[in-house]
């Protein structure tokens, strides 16, 4: 599926939408919660910075969230970002909204807390076992899975992720899967990339054309990935999960342009899936019959 792959960011001055600050503001305390009652390390704060020119989108959108929530922001020009953040190579038409709060969530490790207070509170988990069929009506819904098994609720919440069309075809939900590779990278001089020197970021280097990533973290090596531009399998079990040459050959030259500095050698890739609505806004919804 889509949670996986080590590290999440998390990050407030929102440049997608104001509207989601207040969301990941609750979030936070959800995860702090979570943290506290399973006592599991789940976030990392190590800031964030939004790079770009000041006029593109992400800059832009990250700023007008900041400034309209009154979140704990600061602006940094191209020298203002060198010498704090020495490995980042940025042009000097570029800027950066640089936040406190963001930082990295762990998603297995996530999962995994859930599960286990889940279980705590009386939950059953099944695994591998899959849905195949569901009957509804107004009072009850009825599962069918791949194992015979028949389970009968009142309420069914589905989070099947890139699956969602599979299992309502008659909806005809507007969705694209879009693949995206993941890249992890070792790194010669790796202090200059640990998480105490070297926050999350996004980095618009182009207009509408984004690259992200994250720290080192546990020797794991430096993780980056291109922000969409993957391309649209029809379906999540035809999901192309083999790096392409020409892929990694894109990708190493953005590091090499990105962080000269690094002396970075290829180390291991995963692919992941993005489930795309049409404006790329969330879909969290009733069943518009029940
Ligand atoms: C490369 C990449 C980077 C990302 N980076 C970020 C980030 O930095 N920050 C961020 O907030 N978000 C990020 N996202 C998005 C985030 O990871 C996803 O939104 C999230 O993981 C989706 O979780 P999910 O539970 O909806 O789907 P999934 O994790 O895919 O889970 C769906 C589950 O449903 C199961 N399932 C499906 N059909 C059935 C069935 N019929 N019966 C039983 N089980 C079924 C699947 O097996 C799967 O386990 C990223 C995504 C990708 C791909």
């Amino acid at each position: 599926g889509s949670s996986h792959g080590d590290s999440r960011i998390i990050r407030e001055a929102y440049f997608e939408d104001p509207l989601y600050v207040p969301i990941v503001q609750r979030a936070y305390e959800l995860w702090e919660e979570l943290e506290k009652e399973t006592g599991n390390k789940l976030l990392l704060k190590t800031g964030g910075l939004m790079i770009g020119n000041p006029e593109f989108t992400l800059v832009e959108g990250a700023r007008n969230s900041a400034e309209l929530h009154k979140l704990d922001y600061k602006i940094l020009n191209h020298e203002a970002i060198k010498a704090k953040f020495s490995v980042f190579n940025v042009r000097e038409d570029e800027v950066a909204v640089f936040e406190k709060r963001a930082g990295i969530l762990f998603p297995e490790l996530c999962i995994q807390s859930h599960l286990d207070l889940a279980k705590k509170y009386g939950a059953q988990i099944k695994v591998e076992e899959i849905v195949i069929k569901f009957d509804f009506n107004e009072h009850e819904v009825k599962l069918l899975t791949n194992k015979g098994n028949t389970y009968t609720a009142k309420k069914v919440i589905l989070s099947c992720g890139a699956w969602i069309k599979n299992i309502l075809p008659d909806l005809k939900l507007k969705l694209t899967i879009e693949r995206q590779v993941l890249y992890w990278f070792e790194i010669e001089n790796s202090e200059q990339f640990e998480s105490k020197n070297f926050p999350i970021y996004i980095w618009e280097y182009e207009h509408d054309s984004m690259i992200y990533g994250f720290p080192i973290i546990d020797q794991k090596g430096l993780k980056i990935a291109f922000y969409h531009g993957g391309e649209n399998p029809e379906s999540p079990n035809k999901l192309n999960k083999e790096l392409r040459a020409e892929e990694l050959e894109k990708m190493k030259l953005a590091v090499a342009k990105h962080f000269p500095t690094a002396k970075a050698t290829f180390k291991e890739h995963a692919v992941c899936m993005y489930t795309n609505t049409e404006d790329l806004n969330f879909l969290i919804d009733f069943h518009p019959q029940y």
